[in-house]
This record gives structure tokens, sequence and C-alpha cells, in this order.
């Protein structure tokens, strides 16, 4: 079979099965199972196809209709341009996400400044790593529970030359000492400039989580106690006392948990001002709190 017509059976293939980015899914997986950039497909339609080629196809094909995320299947996914390493001890870095980098570089009085940044929760790294590929003098200590995790975000450091100015720490986020120290050893201040996470929010009971997302996505990256919000609140309130002066802490909630997290920030009393970010479909998404002075 030629590649073309491999191509537009797949295609076909996905859309009987209300696969919704049939054709950009479709391109993906066969350029990454043919190890062909995604435009050269169309450059090489004529090219006849292996056994080999195929059955690998195939298999790939086969995992999608199953519901696997092409991220899981491809092995990584780009946040704010950069390419991630993923698999399933991770969460998939979402585009709705990228508003913490954006809220930070608005905030950042000087892309040079030696910030001490804390990514509770990291995961693949998204957010901190790629925080320190926009500060080029800042340093990150990076937090997660889950040591399958951290090995992915370590690779990710490596793989975005970074790697010198990350301290990974594997640790509960909420144990303050243990995180604090690490802060104290890496940055030689106890104190935080900027404080990122993306921590677990969806309520137990949540019924518009995707099936496919539960089925495949780690369990411990999602869910929280407390209509979600159990994260979200301690967390804040736990390194809110070691904030600098002129800090901002940023972190990604749930689209109705804007008051409440609103609330939650103001009765920290640490903040200037506390606002809620809405992500592009105009949902609150992201709450950002910042001191000054
Ligand atoms: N920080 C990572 C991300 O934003 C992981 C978040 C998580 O696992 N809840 O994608």
């Amino acid at each position: 079979m030629k590649l073309k017509e491999v191509l537009d059976k797949t295609i076909q293939f996905f859309k009987d099965k209300n696969i919704e980015s049939a054709r950009l899914d479709a391109e993906l997986l066969l350029a990454h199972g043919l190890k062909l950039q995604r435009i050269q497909l169309y450059l090489k339609f004529d090219q006849p196809l292996s056994d080999v080629e195929l059955a690998t196809c195939r298999d790939l094909v086969r995992r999608r209709v199953q519901g696997e995320p092409v991220a899981y299947i491809l092995g990584t996914k780009e946040f704010f341009g950069y390419n991630f390493q993923v698999n399933s001890a991770v969460l998939i870095p979402r585009p709705e996400t990228e508003h913490i980098i954006e809220e930070v570089m608005k905030w950042s009085p000087n892309e040079n400044g030696e910030y001490a940044i804390v990514d509770l929760g990291t995961g693949s790294g998204c957010i901190g790593l790629t925080l320190l590929k926009k500060l080029p003098q800042a340093k990150l200590v990076a937090v997660d529970m889950s040591e399958k995790a951290l090995e992915v975000a370590k690779a990710n450091a490596a793989a975005l030359e970074v790697a010198d100015r990350v301290q990974f720490v594997l640790s509960d986020a909420g144990d303050t000492d243990r995180v604090l120290a690490a802060v104290k050893d890496f940055m030689g201040t106890p104190k935080i400039d900027i404080l990122v996470s993306n921590p677990p929010y969806i309520a137990a009971d949540d019924k518009d989580v995707e099936e496919n997302v539960k089925k495949f996505e780690p369990e411990s990256a999602l869910f929280a106690p407390e209509n979600g919000l159990k994260f979200l609140v301690d967390w804040s309130k736990k390194y809110a006392p070691f904030l600098n002066p002129e800090a901002i802490m940023l972190m990604e909630m749930g689209m109705s948990q804007g008051p409440a997290m609103k609330k939650s920030y103001e009765s920290l009393g640490v903040f200037q001002t506390v606002d809620i970010i809405k992500d592009l479909a105009g949902l609150d998404r992201v709450i950002r709190g910042v001191k000054n002075g």
C-alpha cells in the first residue's frame, strides 16, 4: 500500500471512531511510525510501505483508537514552543497552563533577575523548566512526590540544557520543611520569588472529565479532595509566609474555583493584588497573587 492510501484510510478510520482531530492525529502517528517529519509525508505520498512499516503504523493507530492520547504514543508534547518528553507517569502539558508562563513574564521586572522559583507538583517539569528557559539567571526547585515523574522532569531539564539550574525534590509538596530546606540549600535563601503550581484540582465526583483522561493520565495528578480545592488552598497557605517582598504566586485551577481561590488568596493577607486570569475559552483558569514591598 502507498503512503497516501494508508494516510487516507487512517483518517477515515479515526473519523469513524469519532476522534476529533482525525487528520492531525493520523499525520502525527504515521510520521512517527515512519520516522519522518510530518511535512515529509506529503513528499512521499507515492512511496509504498513495507510490511514492517505497515505493522508499526497499525500498532500506533490501534493504540489511538483505544483512546490513548497522541502525546503518550509519541512520547512528546509541545509546551510554550519547547518539546517535553512525556509518559504515563506525568500529566500531558496543556495549552491553558501556558498562561502561568505568560503571567510570570508580564510580572518579571527584569529578564536577568536571579529569581528563586518553586514549582509544586512539577510532573513533566513543563512550567518550571520553561521559566528557566525564559529567565536565564533564575534557579528552580521542582517538587514532585512521584519518582517516575521526576525522572521525566530530569530528562527534560537535560534536553532543555537547564539541568544545572534545577534542584529536584522527591517530596509531598505540602512538606514545607523539606522543600524550603532545598530552596535554602540551592538558592542560599529560604525565600521564594516565583511560586508556580498546576496542582491536582479536579473534584472526585466531577462528571465532565473525559474518559480517556481518567483512563490514561495519572490519577494523583488530577484529583483532589474538598471539591478539588485541597492542594490549592493548603499549598498557597503554607508557602505564603516564605515569599519575598515582590513575589508572585500563580496556580492553575478549575473553571468553577475562581471565586473560592480569590477569597482564599486574599485571606492570606500577604498580597497587594489578587486576580483571576481567564483562559482562551474565557474560563477562570489561574489565580494570581502579587506582593509588593
Ligand atoms: N506541572 C505539570 C503540568 O502543569 C504537572 C501538573 C500535575 O501533575 N498536576 O503539566
